[in-house]
Formats: structure tokens, C-alpha cells, sequence
């Protein structure tokens, strides 16, 4: 069964009540959530309950080894992550083996979390368990949980492999919530080519969250990189602080204008953190971050287009020191104690925080619990907590920057507002062509049902290596085949032929001494994590995706923690440790790169308008060649380094349109209005249409890359690509390929309706181009639209 519906509408208690049942009736319980933080509060809630008769525990990877062996054969209630059932449980089944003989009922929460590739790798986890309880004889109900989504019953099946029943009734009382899109204002700041710069969301979020901290609103704001979640923090304390030095100075300080001069303030460079944006998380809907310690950044820098994060750094003078969370903090202020205690002992300031994925696990908890108990009025996050604590009595919720999916925004927007109460959520767009699309078509949001959850089961990247992990756990058999689907078995022979598996006559057998689980990466996050370690000290930082270590941390990148600036000295990538030394670079670097594309094979096509539209295999090879540093104020060029990092190849599935050269002659021959630059054209047209198949694919910007050009090798035509930033592919270009009509008009909308002249990051500059945003025409992108899209 699916329970699909709204946050705080009650479905904890919808599966806790059978759960507590079943252990009283002797079964035991297994409870899947995509974080560790979600495990720790569930835990929290279930002690709370005081039935002595269940036994709960967290299992992850923070356990303890002594206590490992007591969850083992005590428990009865567990609490796992999808990792941990991968790599640990599912592989040491016979050590769990009164564990599965009990288990009555599998609870998967916030199951609109397993998407794309996380989602399919999660599938074949769940039908390695059901293997795993046959086994032992039981055969345990399966009760998933979700934020609302269309048609929660179909991604069910697709994820458990099980029929399912739905509930989708949401009869839950809720107050109000008060919801505003936000746009920034363009600045006088004039970023690449000089296209105007709109002020940016972190910079309107750290504001915005200033002003609700003062006002005693406790608030958590959304943002969607690491970077962004440490920028709005510092700058929202540094507003406070501004404000807070103005009023204990004396009569002088009028907190309202006080509050305008620290506006001016917090603004924030063009190529500070405002380029940020991008990363933070494995997606808008939330892939969850915390389970694995190792997904926070994502796999998605494989595109072309580089993502951005690596641009950050802060202007040197806002080396505040990040809190020292080991210290207990005094006078902080508690809620009921006599409204915004605005004089009273302690800083304001201290009363906010970022909170990221990436942050060790102590960090992690010290500010779960300082926001729980009210230590903590403002908490900037990456959408790492989006799936985590349970942070009750919020009363807004800033989303810095479109999240990704409606799901997502919903599933933010309603931590506020618990217990029946009014609530406010503002999204703040983005200077990105999504973001613009939306707050101009508010009923692109309201009104709408949520997106399907995309995922597929059947990519091979994924199924070949649950199959081999299965065989390792009891040998397969042809009677395994159905519950594995319809490409296991030339998965399978495929396996046999590369010596991975062996054929025998009672089925197929894991001979390596290898363990079989390390075949498959299911966070998609391609390596071990790059640990990020101070050279002088040798203090753990945090750790970064192997996929995305080219871009983050390369030698001479500016790397954020927790606050503090650092330059990175060398990233030595076979022993998976980047060494960084503290320091105040006035400049942020930028990664540049080279990409080709390859066609492999073209598995579908029609005709769309005067060209051809295709979804196939491509193969994208990416090469970080090089980075920019900018001066962090005036975004001035201070020069380009080289790099020489190796090349990366990824085998995936994209979608593509062709134009043939007739049709694009009315665009080159000066027919009165302008010839374009067709390549400047179709880069345009590339940018923004991966701005826009988040609208269509349940993705994220990150998931996917593109790559255009006037006359490509494989087609000999003007082709633009876009294509899953993962191995295998992810389904999300296969979405493209299904409504491209109205995903490239939604992408010729969105050009059109941007005020700029000649294209902005609110339209066609991407982010993450790995060529600088050169060439790009915007209104040849238009124009090219205009020809392509049939009418
Ligand atoms: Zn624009
Ligand atoms: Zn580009």
C-alpha cells in the first residue's frame, strides 16, 4: 500500500499503529527512509510512544560495531537506510536470520525520494530484499509513504516490483499558508558579456531571513548548494549583527533604517556566491543526502555544462568564524519566554545556523537539536533536511531558488505551519530561466498535481550489478527472473560472458572473493567521496563527490567550510583527499571544460517540424581543462589556470533535435531582420532548454547536460543534445523526448518573456557552461525555436 499525501497530514501514525500491532503480535519491522536524520527522529518518536515491547534501533553508519550485534538479534523495530540494506544487511542476511523470520512489515518513507537512477538502484534493493524473506519464509507487507505525487500507485509498482493500492485522501486540518513568489530585482551589476545581473536569491533569502529571526519567526530557509546554505547564514548574521550593534549603540539607531543600510550591505557579488546555486543535494526531489554521508554533491557534474559551485568564494572581509557548535551556547533564546528578546543576553546572531549534508555527524546533530529546542531561530539548509528532522512549529519557510519538482516545493513549503497554525512560504526565484518561467506562471505551480515519480528498474547500469550483489546473497535461480524483470535475463548473460557470474545447471553463482555490493554505486556518485582535509592540522572538513572533486576541488579551487575560506594545495585523486590551507583569497575560481558527444545508437524518432527529434545512447566525454578566478567584487577576469585532471566518460541516454539546412536559411540569409548566429543560436536554445526539462522530467538542472552545435559529426545536421547526467541514463531525457513539444515551447516562452536584451542567467546563461557563455544569441534562439516547433 501507498500512502500519498501532504506533510504533517498524519502518516507516521497511518504506519506506526500497524507496525506497533504487528510487533505486539510477535513480527518485527523494518523501516526504510532515504537519511540518517529521518531515522533519528523517527527513533525519537517511537521512544516516545514508551512500548516497552518495541525494541527500536537505528542501524547505519554511525552504529557502533558492539551495538550492531545487539540490533541484530534484539531488535524488533529497525531503522536503515537504503545504503545500509545494500551494502550491509542484505549481504549479512543469515546473521539477521530471526530478524527476517519475524519481519511482518516493511515501511519505505518519503519513498518520492528514489527517482531517477537513486530511485532505480532502490528498486532492485527492494526486490533483493524480498528475495532475502522468502528465504527465511516470510513475506512482509509493504507499506510506502509520499508526499503527494500523480499517480503514487504506478511509481509504487515500478519501485517494489508489488501490486499496490493508493490512498490519497487528505483529510488532515491545516491552517493557512500564505505563499509568495519572489523575484529579484536586476542590479546595476553586469555579469558575462555584460548582461544584466539580478540580485541573488541567497543575498534575498539572507535578508529576508534577518528580518524574520528579528521578528522571532522561527524559519528555515531552503537553498540549494552547501555554499548557498554558508553564505545566507553568515550574511543573515551579519545583518544582525549590523542591526544589533545600531540598537545597543544608543537612541541613533532606528531599527528600521538600520535594517535599510544593512540591506545595501548584504548584497552580494554577481560571481560570489550567487553562481552557487546548482549542487546541494542529489535534486530538487530530494535524493536524499544524509544515509550514505557521500551524496551530498552531485553526480550531475558530468554535463557539459559545468555546475557552478566550484565559482564560490567570499568576499574576504566576511571571514566570520563559523559558531563553535561544541560549545553550549548561553542565553540562547527559548520560545514562550516573552517574545523577540531583542536586547537580551547573547548575540542575535548566534541565533542562526547552517545545516548542510556534508557536515559530520556530530555537527549535524548539535543543530537538529539547538533547532528543536528553540536555540536556533533561523536555519539556512540545502534540501539535505528536506527529507530529514522533524521540525515542528516552524512558521516559514524561505526556498531559495525553484526545488526542482512541485513535490518538493510542497513537501518544503509545508514545514511551516504545523498544528493547525498559518503559515508563510515564499520562493525566491533564481536568476535562471526556470526559476523566471515560473514566478511569471504561477499556474505553472498552483493547482497542478505533482510529478510522476520517474525512475527505471530496467537500466542495465543499474540492474547488472543488483543482480550480481543478489547472486552473492543466495545463488539465483531461473524462478528469481520475474521478480528481477523483464531485462535480467540477458542482463544476466551478459554478467556470465564478462566472467562476473557463473552458469551452472541449478542457476547463476558469485564466485569472486570481491564483495559483490561494492559493484554497485547506488548514489550514483561514481568513486569513493574526496575527503576535504586541512593541511596543517589534518582535520576531516567534509567530504565531496568523487564525480564533482574536478570541479570543487581542484588545485587552487576556493573551498567553503563551515564559514571559513580555504585554497585547495593538491587534490590527489587516487588517495581520494584533497589537502586545503586556510586563507582570504580575494577571488573565486571557476572550472572550464571540454566536452564531446558521440551518438551510439538513435532508438527512437520522429519528424518535429521541418527537423527530426531522437532519444538514444550517446556516449559524453567531459575534461576539466582549466579554471578562471575572478575578482569576488567586481567579477574582473584575474587570469586562467591549467589543469590537467583526466578525462570522464559517460555512457547515457539523451534526447536530440536536428534541423536541416534549408530550414535554416530564411535564419542566415539578412532577410530585413538580422541574420543570427546559429551556433550562438542553438548554445541559447541548449541553456534553456535544460532550464526548462525540470518542469517536464522530475529532474534537477544538475541531472542533466547538453551539448550543441551547428554541424555535428554524427548527424552532419545543427544538433542540440541534452542528456542524463548519469551512467545507464536516468529516464529524464526520455521524459524530453515524450513532451518535447511543450518542453521547447515552455523554453521559447521563457527566452521571450526575459526583459534583457541580449540574454541573461534569468534566460539563456547557463551556470554551469563549461564555455563561458560564448557564443549565445538570444534572439537567434528564438527565432531557431520558432522554426523547429511544429505548428
Ligand atoms: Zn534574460
Ligand atoms: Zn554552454
Amino acid at each position: 500500500m501507498i500512502i500519498a499525501t501532504g506533510t504533517a497530514s498524519g502518516k507516521s501514525l497511518a504506519y506506526l499503529l500497524p507496525a506497533a500491532t504487528e510487533i505486539f503480535q510477535g513480527g518485527s519491522v523494518l523501516y526504510l527512509t532515504p537519511t540518517k536524520a529521518l531515522a533519528a527522529d523517527q527513533l525519537r518518536a517511537l521512544r516516545r510512544l514508551h512500548l516497552t515491547q518495541i525494541r527500536a534501533a537505528t542501524f547505519d553508519g554511525d552504529t557502533p560495531a558492539e551495538e550492531r550485534r545487539w540490533i541484530r538479534q534484539n531488535a524488533n523495530y529497525v531503522l536503515t537506510n537504503p545504503d545500509m540494506l545494500h551494502r550491509s544487511i542484505l549481504p549479512r542476511h543469515a546473521s539477521w536470520s530471526s530478524f527476517w523470520r519475524r519481519l511482518r512489515l516493511v515501511v519505505v518513507d518519503e519513498c518520492h525520494g528514489y527517482r531517477g537512477v537513486f530511485g532505480s538502484h532502490v528498486a532492485q534493493i527492494l526486490r533483493r530484499l524480498r528475495r532475502v524473506c522468502a528465504k527465511y519464509g516470510s513475506r512482509p507487507v509493504f507499506l510506502l509513504a509520499s508526499a503527494t505525487a500523480s499517480d503514487p500507485a504506478v511509481a509504487a509498482m515500478r519501485l517494489t516490483g508489488l501490486e499496490m493500492a493508493e490512498v490519497t485522501r487528505d483529510a488532515s486540518p491545516r491552517g493557512s499558508t500564505t505563499f509568495a513568489l519572489w523575484e529579484p530585482p536586476l542590479t546595476d551589476l553586469r555579469g558575462e558579456g555584460g548582461a544584466p545581473v539580478r540580485r541573488t536569491a541567497t543575498a534575498e533569502a539572507a535578508d529576508l531571513l534577518a528580518d524574520l529571526v528579528i521578528e522571532d519567526v522561527r524559519t528555515l530557509a531552503f537553498v540549494r548548494s552547501r555554499r548557498a546554505a554558508e553564505t545566507v547564514a553568515l550574511t543573515a548574521r551579519r545583518n544582525l549583527d549590523e542591526v544589533e550593534d545600531l540598537l545597543r549603540a544608543g537612541p541613533h539607531g532606528q531599527p528600521a533604517s538600520a535594517f535599510e543600510d544593512v540591506d545595501e550591505y548584504g548584497e552580494l557579488s554577481p560571481y560570489g556566491p550567487a553562481h552557487l546555486h546548482g549542487h546541494g543535494g542529489r535534486g530538487g526531489g530530494g535524493r536524499g543526502d544524509l544515509a550514505s554521508d557521500v551524496g551530498a554533491d552531485a553526480a550531475a557534474d558530468v554535463a557539459a555544462d559545468l555546475p557552478a559551485d566550484m565559482a564560490a568564494g567570499l568576499p574576504a572581509d566576511v571571514g566570520v568564524d563559523g559558531r563553535d557548535l561544541s560549545r553550549p551556547e548561553e542565553g540562547g533564546h527559548h520560545p514562550g519566554d516573552g517574545g523577540p528578546d531583542l536586547l537580551g543576553p547573547g548575540r542575535l546572531a548566534d541565533r542562526v545556523a547552517a545545516y548542510r549534508a556534508g557536515y559530520l555527524a556530530d555537527d549535524r546533530r548539535m543543530l537538529e537539536k539547538a533547532l528543536r529546542s528553540g536555540e536556533l531561530t533561523g536555519l539556512a539548509t540545502t534540501n539535505a533536511l528536506e527529507l530529514g528532522v522533524d521540525v515542528s512549529g516552524l512558521d516559514a519557510v524561505l526556498i531559495a531558488g525553484w526545488p526542482g519538482t512541485r513535490a518538493s516545493l510542497w513537501q518544503q513549503a509545508g514545514r511551516a505551519g504545523r498544528a493547525g497554525q498559518d503559515a508563510l512560504a515564499v520562493l525566491i526565484a533564481r536568476d535562471d530561466p526556470l526559476d523566471t518561467y515560473i514566478v511569471h506562471h504561477p499556474e505553472a505551480v498552483f493547482g497542478q498535481p505533482v510529478e510522476t515519480i520517474v525512475l527505471d528498474p530496467d537500466n542495465p547500469y543499474v540492474l547488472a550489478p543488483h543482480l550480481c550483489a543478489a547472486a552473492a546473497e543466495i545463488p539465483l535461480t531461473e524462478d528469481d527472473l520475474e521478480i528481477f524483470g523483464p531485462a535480467a535475463p540477458a542482463a544476466l548473460d551478459d554478467l556470465v560472458e564478462r566472467g562476473l557470474l557463473r552458469k551452472r545447471a541449478s542457476g547463476w553463482f558469485w564466485t569472486s572473493k570481491e564483495r559483490a555490493a561494492d559493484l554497485a554505486d547506488i548514489r550514483g556518485t561514481g568513486g569513493a567521496p574526496v575527503q576535504v582535509v586541512e593541511a596543517s592540522t589534518g582535520r576531516l572538513l567534509g567530504t565531496v563527490d568523487e564525480s564533482s572533486a574536478h570541479t570543487s576541488v581542484h588545485a587552487g579551487a576556493v573551498y567553503l567550510h563551515q564559514g571559513e575560506t580555504f585554497v585547495v594545495d593538491v587534490l590527489d585523486l587516487e588517495a581520494g583527499v584533497a589537502l586545503v590551507t586556510a586563507a582570504s583569497p580575494d577571488y573565486s575560481t571557476f572550472a572550464r571544460d571540454v566536452t564531446d558527444i558521440r551518438v551510439m545508437e538513435s532508438s527512437r524518432s520522429r519528424p518535429f517540424g521541418p527537423g527530426e527529434l531522437h532519444f538514444g545512447s550517446v556516449e559524453v566525454t567531459r575534461q576539466v581543462v582549466s579554471y578562471l578566478k575572478r575578482r569576488t567584487q567586481s567579477g574582473e577576469i584575474l587570469g586562467e589556470e591549467p589543469l590537467d585532471l583526466p578525462p570522464r566518460t559517460l555512457c547515457t541516454r539523451a534526447v536530440w533535435w536536428t534541423l536541416p539546412a534549408d530550414a535554416l536559411v530564411p535564419l542566415v540569409s539578412d532577410s530585413g531582420d538580422g541574420t543570427v548566429d546559429l551556433g550562438g543560436s542553438a548554445h541559447a536554445a541548449e541553456h534553456a532548454s535544460i532550464g526548462l526539462l525540470p518542469l517536464f522530467a522530475t529532474c534537477d538542472r544538475w541531472d542533466i547536460g547538453g551539448v550543441s552545435t551547428e554541424l555535428h559529426p554524427d548527424t552532419g545536421l545543427l544538433t542540440v543534445f541534452v542528456y542524463d547526467g548519469h551512467d545507464g541514463g536516468a529516464g529524464f531525457a526520455e521524459r524530453g523526448y515524450a513532451r518535447a513539444t511543450e518542453w521547447l515551447t515552455a523554453t521559447r516562452e521563457a527566452i521571450a518573456s526575459c526583459e534583457c536584451e541580449r540574454g541573461c542567467p534569468s534566460c539563456i546563461q547557463s551556470p554551469k557552461c563549461g564555455n563561458g557563455n560564448e557564443p549565445l544569441d538570444k534572439a537567434g534562439a528564438i527565432r531557431l525555436l520558432d522554426v523547429l516547433l511544429p505548428r
